[in-house]
Formats: structure tokens, C-alpha cells, sequence
């Protein structure tokens, strides 16, 4: 996403987020998912931040493109991430803008009423939306929603959508994750089980 379309005003503040959850493969700085950057302040802010490598200038999270979401959804505050999908969209969600929500807290998040009222609003408009985990050093398992709740979501059953996301959590976090690698510069996944 373009920088222009950042919602003005809006700041990472405390969240130190992506210092931990991006994989960043630069000339400068090799680090995996789930582990903290060494040039990471923990109350907000690099310690390189004039020289931070390219991933780090140019990534954002969705937050900070979305004015509809409020400060509460600050990925360390909400304990959601949300980042835009790219690949593996199903077939007929080719046109519109994928989220994936990435739990990085706790599991009550998923639910809250704010967050089921958002996610809710994305799949009733057609956004392909997915719920993902990860772990450190591998890459996260993604659950495709939008077929999974429609229905609960057009009936606002609140307590089938809670039981629907509550399977899509479990499977999450019981799929073996593939592991992710940097080795001579690239990033290299390993399939889950293999070494
Ligand atoms: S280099 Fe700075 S901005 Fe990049 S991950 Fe590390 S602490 Fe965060
Ligand atoms: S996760 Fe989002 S809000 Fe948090 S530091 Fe990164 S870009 Fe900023």
C-alpha cells in the first residue's frame, strides 16, 4: 500500500509489533518471525531508526491504512495484526483487498464484540478475511472465514460466530507450521515435520 494512504495523524506509539512478528531479510538485518529485532526499544521506537533496513521503512500494518478501525485496534493493544494478503486468495475474492488477522495475544480476542463486529462488517462486504497464528521462527496457518461465517454473520448469530471462530482458532494453532530459514540470504520454508 501506498504511504500517501496512511491515515493522517495516526502513529505506532508503544506498539513494537512488527519488531517481533516480521521475517526481514536485508543486507543489514536477518531476523525471523516471532523474534525480537536487537535494534527493538521495547516501549516503542529503533534504535537505528535514521538506518533501518527497507523492510522496516516500508512495511506497515493494515491499521495503520484503515481510518474505520479506532486506536483500540493498535495490534499490541487489540493483540491482533492485521496485514494484507496477496496470495492464495479463493476464486472469486480476486478483487478486493485480503486481510488476514493474526492473533498475537489472547485467544479472547477472537471473541470480542468489536473484533466479530469488524471482521463481521469485511465479510458481509466481500473482503476475503482469514484468521492466523504463528509461532516463532515459522510461518503462520491461515483459516479462510468468509464461507466458514457467512451464514452466522447474515443471521448475527453472535453465538455461532463465536463457535465458528473458536474451530478456525483451534485449527490454527494445531497445524503443524511450516519453518522458516534464512540461509545465505534466502528465506527458506521447511515443511512442517521436516527438519
Ligand atoms: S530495525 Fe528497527 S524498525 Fe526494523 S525491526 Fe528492528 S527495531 Fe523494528
Ligand atoms: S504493527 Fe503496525 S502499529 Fe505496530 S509498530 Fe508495526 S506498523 Fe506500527
Amino acid at each position: 500500500m501506498a504511504n500517501d494512504l496512511l491515515v493522517q495523524g495516526r502513529e505506532c506509539g508503544e506498539c513494537t509489533v512488527c519488531c517481533v512478528n516480521l521475517t526481514i531479510n536485508d543486507p543489514e538485518l536477518e531476523k525471523l518471525p516471532g523474534v525480537k529485532c536487537p535494534h527493538m526499544i521495547e516501549r516503542g521506537g529503533c534504535k537505528i531508526y535514521s538506518s533501518r533496513p527497507k523492510t522496516c521503512k516500508d512495511w506497515y500494518c493494515m491499521w495503520r491504512f484503515m481510518p474505520g478501525l479506532d486506536d483500540s485496534w493498535r495490534p499490541d493493544l487489540k493483540g491482533i495484526v492485521i496485514k494484507r494478503v496477496f496470495d492464495n486468495i479463493p476464486a472469486g475474492y480476486e478483487n478486493k483487498i485480503a486481510l488476514e488477522f493474526e492473533v498475537i495475544g489472547s485467544r479472547k480476542v477472537i471473541h470480542n464484540v468489536d473484533f466479530i463486529n469488524t471482521l463481521g462488517g469485511y465479510i458481509a462486504a466481500g473482503f476475503p478475511c482469514f484468521l492466523s497464528y504463528g509461532k516463532p521462527r515459522t510461518a503462520t496457518t491461515m483459516v479462510f472465514l468468509n464461507e466458514l461465517l457467512i451464514g452466522a454473520v447474515s443471521s448475527q448469530d453472535l453465538s455461532l460466530i463465536r463457535d465458528k471462530l473458536s474451530l478456525a482458532y483451534k485449527k490454527c494453532v494445531k497445524t503443524p507450521k511450516d519453518k522458516i530459514r534464512i540461509e545465505d540470504g534466502e528465506i527458506k520454508i521447511i515443511p512442517a515435520g521436516k527438519r
